[in-house]
């Protein structure tokens, strides 16, 4: 079986490369009409514009999240930002289109409903001249605010003000189609009363949600890789039940974690059929690992990472986190990995994973992997089968990013007899892998393969965490391997 799969490891796993990275999903700027010193309309109820705007912005925010969609704030408190500010904010983040929430005020108290502002360069206003970019989207930015308005009158039952063509300045100064939504009347007694009312503030959202989503639909499948260069390989993984997404989001430039990874690498290569395989000649032990519990040790990827699932936005990590003074968990500590003696293995044969490998009724205890870790029962699979072992403080890190290196070594762990993982002589050709790293072994040895590459042609950046499209990637090699 090990020879297999050394020779599937041979026919060229694995693809460690990290294409450029692309923006991964279909941006919205959301503005958050008025704050700080500028109050908006006043109710006639007492209520704050700017109150109400951030309120159903933020609502909004969270919609178009759910659906897979990238949200940049211009404002996420009440503070004051001018309107070219919110014009410049958008720019920067060169989303697929604006929409600007406020609410509105007559001096007629009997005026109510919704209505919805962009501009349209065929009622052009000779002092307000809109950017060159915005007279000719004029087109984009009506179809998006009937959408919309649609959408809010549908949800809320707000009296349709229909949408009216306007040289409001954040409409007006972008580059991008733009709507200025206003949601209803804080001069009309009803809609006050209404807007002050939380679940009407969420229809409100939601409605200008399903109205950007009907200007702008996302795949149904994991909608945040939709332009992504990693979409092909994990919607093949999917296919194949080695992927789960969080939620409907994949969350491709996350960390990957040692949970996620190894919940991965269990189901490709199915740890209990492994330990079962390795148990049986020796000990004719009764196999300890049920059906039952390899399915709970296969289940999906958590849903509630609550940690993890507020990291995705962060920017792709460049190969830098060996300087960022974030010191890898192996520098600290003798490997993670079983049978690796840090510096130590580069001269000496790695024992067999059996020599350390506990009986399989004996559950190694780890502090931070309390058994209802969901993927308690896969790391004690791996620790069991030698891929793994804890660290000297006692714990097994579930939850932490996994390295670039970590993956290397883990994978020629579970792909190669540990004898066959001889030291490395050299040469060595990545900088920032010297003959005396721990993993340098398994990273020259998988480069001569032809199965990763580093980050440049000088590097591998081996204490860069590991994305969660990286891992994608470089399973999708690795199932499409001849067999
Ligand atoms: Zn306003």
């Amino acid at each position: 079986m090990r020879t297999g799969l050394l020779s599937l490891l041979l026919a060229a796993i694995a693809l460690l490369a990290v294409p450029a990275q692309t923006f991964s999903a279909k941006t919205v700027v959301v503005d958050a009409g008025h704050g700080g010193q500028d109050p908006g309309a006043i109710g006639v109820n007492g209520l704050y514009e700017k109150s109400v705007n951030l309120d159903v912005a933020q609502k909004l925010k969270e919609q178009l999240i759910q659906r897979g969609y990238e949200v940049v704030m211009t404002r996420t408190a009440d503070e004051y930002l001018s309107l070219a500010q919110r014009v410049e904010q958008t720019n920067a983040a060169q989303p697929s289109l604006f929409v600007s929430v406020h609410a509105n005020s007559h001096p007629n108290p009997n005026v109510s409903g919704s209505l919805v502002l962009y501009y349209d360069s065929d009622y052009p206003q000779d002092s307000y001249p809109a950017s060159e970019a915005m007279a000719k989207l004029s087109p984009e930015s009506k179809k998006l605010a009937n959408l919309v308005l649609k959408n809010i009158i549908s949800e809320t039952g707000f009296a349709d003000k229909g949408i009216v063509p306007s040289a409001a300045y954040v409409i007006r100064m972008g580059q991008v189609p733009s709507i200025l939504v206003e949601t209803a009347f804080l001069s009309h007694s009803g809609d006050a009363a209404r807007l002050s009312d939380s679940p009407v503030r969420q229809k409100l959202a939601d409605g200008i949600a399903k109205g950007i989503a009907a200007y702008l639909p996302l795949p149904d499948l994991f909608p945040d890789l939709a332009d992504h260069w990693a979409r092909e390989a994990v919607l093949r993984l999917k296919d194949k039940g080695l992927v789960e997404g969080i939620f409907n989001r994949y969350e491709p430039d996350r960390a990957v974690t040692r949970a996620e990874w190894l919940a991965l690498s269990d189901r490709l290569f199915k740890f209990a059929d492994r330990l079962h395989a390795a148990d049986a000649p020796d000990t004719g032990y009764p196999d300890t690992t049920t059906p039952k519990e390899q399915k709970k040790a296969e289940t999906s990827l958590p849903t509630d990472q609550t940690e993890a699932a507020q990291a995705p936005s962060s920017p792709p990590e460049l190969p830098e986190s060996a300087s960022q003074g974030q010191a890898s968990p192996l520098a600290q500590t003798p490997p993670t990995w079983a049978n690796r003696s840090a510096v130590q293995s580069e001269t000496t044969a790695a024992p067999k994973p059996a020599s350390r490998t506990p009986s399989p009724g004996q559950p190694q205890s780890f502090k931070d992997l309390p058994k209802s870790h969901w993927a308690y029962e896969t790391f004690q699979n791996a620790v069991r089968l030698g891929y793994m072992n804890g660290y000297e403080d006692g714990t097994i890190r579930p939850d932490q990013p996994i390295t670039r290196g970590e993956v290397t070594a883990l994978l020629e762990r579970m792909t190669a007899d540990a004898g066959n993982s001889p030291p490395w002589t050299g040469p060595a050709d990545f900088t920032d892998v010297p003959l005396k790293h721990w993993a340098s072994g398994p990273i020259y040895r998988m480069k001569q393969q032809g199965i990763i590459t580093g980050v440049t042609d000088k590097t591998f950046a081996p204490d860069k965490k590991m994305t969660r499209a990286e891992m994608a990637a470089l399973m999708d090699r690795y199932v499409a391997a001849p067999k």
